[in-house]
């Protein structure tokens, strides 16, 4: 889990973590360390790894191998001091977390970056990536890698923080509420997202409302001073206002909404981007997000208000955003040319939940196809949904007969729902598992249509994809 990185300088001396971890050196570490590293698998040479204790694998175990991979130091625990001393050079502190976490702060205090910090039910990751493109352009953008997004993942990027970066994205993410909390006070944010709020988690929560309040706990890392960028169009709005302004944050929004400070004016949505017109804090700018979806419009809209207000360039941000790709997973395209015309593949398979769920069908009921060509849904279970799950799938069949899409197929326990629920011409097969469709779907298949497929990650729709795409 390295973060490739463009910053050349070093981020770290062992003896500056020793001070900032209040740890011991021992072993003769490299004096310069080039990055930070959990994962030892992908530590790279010079970098500190840090031996984390997780739910399933002790860091501790993998010290030698991160060490003979060329680590400059590994940061153990007191107790496994000992056995480890003969592995290389350590950083002995007394809990390792708790370490990664004080370099994180130290990071953050030796900054002069503006930062910002993203949250929401949907498109954390997406909006931190429109973030690092749009800031990007304007200076050197520091940027939590994947979903790096916990108790670990936000400590972990920033102690990736560099010395001289002009801006840093943190994405923060939560399952239950007082998780953002410890984050955002971590991270002390200039601007403060809260880009949505959906009932997905929905067993950590008793209604919406509550999830609301877990998101809005974003607003208490703000710095003075600091903005709170909120999303216009949601329902839960006023609440979001109401928790940000108890914070003492200045509240600005992003939407379609017409008193929104970054408000659309026009979109016209194309195939593979979409074009807009936008009011940013008073100023009109038109600009092209590089990828399809109204959802990315929204998330673009909340991208130029947040860096509008970190003091980055408008008309750079804005031209930045033609270059977005979406990140894997999160509804990046594939065209695939066949005897029989061009298939479109919409790979959506790395999340799912009621939300992204409707922005995907959409999506793909925008999608051209060929003369005979049929847009096709392949959809796996959404988990986490709590109590009301079964009811949550089979509401997915509205948003298909809302949309133009031809064949829905499903698998998974819970898809069996929707699968009762859809209209019987758009009704495709049901199979209990995505292994299972998967030969159902590679048959039906053919040139001049377009396939989105979509589900948790955990519900494997993933190898469709890659089977789909070497099958054509
Ligand atoms: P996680 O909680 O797993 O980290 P996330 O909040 O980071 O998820 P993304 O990975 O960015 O979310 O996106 C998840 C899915 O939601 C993708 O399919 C993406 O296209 C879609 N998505 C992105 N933005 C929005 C939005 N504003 N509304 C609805 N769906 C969205
Ligand atoms: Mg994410």
């Amino acid at each position: 889990m390295s973060a490739p990185s463009s910053f050349a300088e070093p981020l770290w001396s062992a003896s500056e973590l020793a001070l900032a971890t209040d740890g011991r050196l021992a072993g003769a570490p490299a004096e310069d360390l080039v990055g930070v590293s959990i994962d030892s698998r992908s530590v790279a040479r010079g970098e500190a790894f840090f031996a984390i204790k997780g739910d399933r694998q002790d860091g501790h175990d993998f010290v030698r191998d991160a060490l003979a991979r060329g680590a400059g130091l590994a940061v153990v625990d007191e107790a496994h001091a000992a056995e480890l001393a003969s592995a290389g050079p350590l950083l002995v502190t007394p809990d390792v977390l708790a370490a990664l976490v004080a370099t994180g702060a130290a990071a953050r205090a030796r900054s002069q970056a503006r930062i910002v910090a993203v949250t929401g039910s949907v498109g954390k990751t997406s909006t931190k990536e429109a973030l690092r493109v749009a800031l990007g352009e304007d200076g050197p953008t520091h940027a939590s890698a994947a979903s790096h997004n916990n108790h670990w993942g936000v400590p972990l990027t920033l102690s990736r923080l560099p010395k001289s970066a002009a801006y840093g994205v943190f994405e923060i993410g939560m399952n239950h509420p007082d998780e953002i909390r410890p984050l955002t006070r971590m991270v002390r944010p200039h601007v403060a997202m809260v880009m949505n709020v959906e009932p997905v988690h929905l067993a950590a929560f008793p209604n919406v409302e509550a999830i609301a309040d877990a998101k809005a706990e974003i607003f208490e890392g703000l710095v003075p001073g600091g903005h709170a960028v909120i999303n216009r169009d949601s329902p839960h709005f006023e609440r979001l206002c109401a928790a940000a302004r108890a914070c003492g944050a200045e509240v600005m929004s992003f939407g379609e909404h017409v008193t929104s400070d970054a408000r659309l004016d026009r979109v016209a949505l194309k195939d593979t981007s979409s074009c807009v017109a936008a009011t940013i804090l008073g100023e009109p700018l038109t600009f092209k997000v590089g990828a399809p979806g109204r959802h990315l419009v929204q998330n673009a809209l909340g991208v130029l208000l947040a860096a509008k207000l970190l003091g980055a360039d408008l008309a750079l941000a804005g031209l930045a955003l033609a270059r977005f790709a979406p990140p894997a997973g999160r509804g990046r395209r594939h065209e695939l040319e066949t005897p029989t015309g061009s298939l479109i593949v919409i790979d959506e398979s790395y999340n799912a939940n009621p939300a992204s769920m409707r922005a995907a069908l959409a999506l793909l009921g925008h999608t051209p196809v060929g003369a005979s060509g049929r847009r096709i849904a392949a959809l796996g279970d959404m988990l986490e949904l709590g109590a009301s799950e079964q009811e949550l799938h089979a509401a997915v069949a509205e948003a298909v007969t809302a949309s133009k899409i031809d064949l829905v197929y499903t698998a998974g326990p819970l898809m069996r729902a929707l699968h009762d629920a859809l209209p019987a011409q758009r009704r495709g097969a049901w199979a209990p598992t995505a292994a299972e469709l998967e030969p159902i779907l590679l048959q039906s298949v053919r040139g001049g249509d377009a396939v989105m497929i979509k589900g948790s990650n955990s519900s494997r729709m993933g190898p469709l994809v890659s089977s789909l795409c070497a099958r054509f």
